[in-house]
Parts: C-alpha cells; structure tokens; sequence
C-alpha cells in the first residue's frame, strides 16, 4: 500500500465512521505508516467529517509530527502511539465516545461481551480502563501524555478493543477496514447487549463460537468496506 493510499483509507474510515455516529466533533483514526513501521498517519486536530487527504500527517512513538511540525495534533495521540509501540501487529486504530458503549464503561456488572455473531471480536476484552487508577481522582480522563498511553496499550493487551471508564472506547485491527468494522459493530453488539440484558439474562457467544465468528467475518471485511465507501460516493 502507498502512501497516498493509506492517507486516502484514514479519510474515507473517517467519514464513514461520522456517517455511522461512531466519532462525532470528537474521536479519531491512524493508520501504521507503509513507510516506517515506527511512525503512523492520522489527521490533525479536526473533526473527523471534515478530514480531507491534505489534513493528514505523520506522527512517531513520541507523539511528535513529523512532517509538519507547526500542525495542532490531537490530544489523545498517545493512545495511538503506544498502542503501536506495543502492539506490531496492529496496522489501524480508532478511539470513539460512542453513546451506546458508554454504559459499559461505568458497570463492573455489566462487562461487554459479544451477543451476536457479527461481534465475535469483543471476546477477551478487559474489564474498563480507569485512567483514575494512574492519573488520580481529578484528570480530565483524557490520555494526555505517553505513560497514560503506555498504561492504556498494556491493559489492552492483546485484546481487539478497550473500554475506558465515563470516556468511550479503542479498536485495534490489521488494517483500516478491520479497526472501522470493529468500531462500528462494537457500538451496535452494546446496543444489542443493553436492550438484551434489559429483557432477561442474555446468552453469549462461548469462546470458542467468538473465535469461530470473528474468523468468518474477517474473511468478508471487503464486503462492509465496500459498501460504506460507496455510500460515500466513492469508486470501488
Ligand atoms: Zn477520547
């Protein structure tokens, strides 16, 4: 993949995911750059609707943006960056504040789990991330600096996605349309999940049906790519 594809691929999951309510004013997308495994590509500071190729920048491990180094970046790259030092086989991330995963944030009784077979993926999630547990009682839960992402990427493990408590949640994958596709369907397995648990006790994926499940959606991810695209107004 190029470069100009891989800054193409940030801005269409960009708009895809505003168009599913996944990020709003808020939230973003990276990709690992194809260039240099030790640096990857996201927007700068901007709501991700709005991103166009000519938005998007490179950042290293340390945050820092290198090809402009005049660019306001977000916040919250440190999520992104640390994941990537940790994590070598993670190729995309997305950080979102979904309405619906929030209620899981916030229950220890209500760990998210995958209710359907389109969610495979959420089996082995952590519990919460707290930022509280190493940024005290009074931060702003955002992850401001590289230890806080050091200690988000080490509880995600090697996990697909983590919850963060009362902020929303990260998707990993091994490329955009993997981390787009588990953004999305995380957000709709907690809406699944919130209107099961509120008729009765709900009955999972096992494990073993999680993996099976996850394994025969990652062989059809082109097809809910494409389709998104397209609903963009793309070519195929
Ligand atoms: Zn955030």
């Amino acid at each position: 993949m190029t470069l100009d594809q891989s800054t193409q691929e940030i801005v269409d999951a960009s708009h895809i995911l505003a168009a599913e309510d996944i990020l709003d004013a808020f939230g973003h997308v990276s990709r690992r750059s194809p260039t240099r495994s030790d640096r990857f590509l996201m927007s700068r500071s901007l709501a991700p609707a709005l991103v166009t190729t000519d938005d998007i920048v490179e950042l290293d491990f340390d945050g820092t943006c290198v090809s402009d180094p005049s660019a306001r970046v977000f916040l919250e790259r440190f999520i992104h960056s640390e994941i990537y030092r940790s994590r070598p086989d993670v190729a995309a991330i997305v950080h979102s504040h979904a309405l619906s995963v929030i209620p899981f944030t916030v229950l220890d009784a209500a760990p998210v789990r995958p209710v359907f077979h389109m969610c495979g993926f959420l089996h082995g999630a952590p519990a919460p991330f707290d930022l509280a547990d190493h940024a005290g009682p009074a931060s702003d839960l955002l992850v401001r600096d590289p230890r806080l992402g050091a200690a988000l990427a080490d509880h995600l493990g090697a996990a697909a996605i983590v919850l963060m408590r009362g902020h929303g949640f990260t998707a990993v994958g091994d490329g955009v349309a993997q981390a787009t596709y588990r953004a999305i369907y995380a957000a709709k397995n907690c809406t699944v999940q919130s209107a099961a648990m509120a008729m009765g006790t709900p009955l999972y994926l096992t494990g073993p049906e999680a993996e099976a499940c996850d394994r025969a959606v990652t062989s059809q991810l082109d097809r809910a790519w494409d389709l998104w695209r397209k609903a963009l107004g793309r070519e195929k």
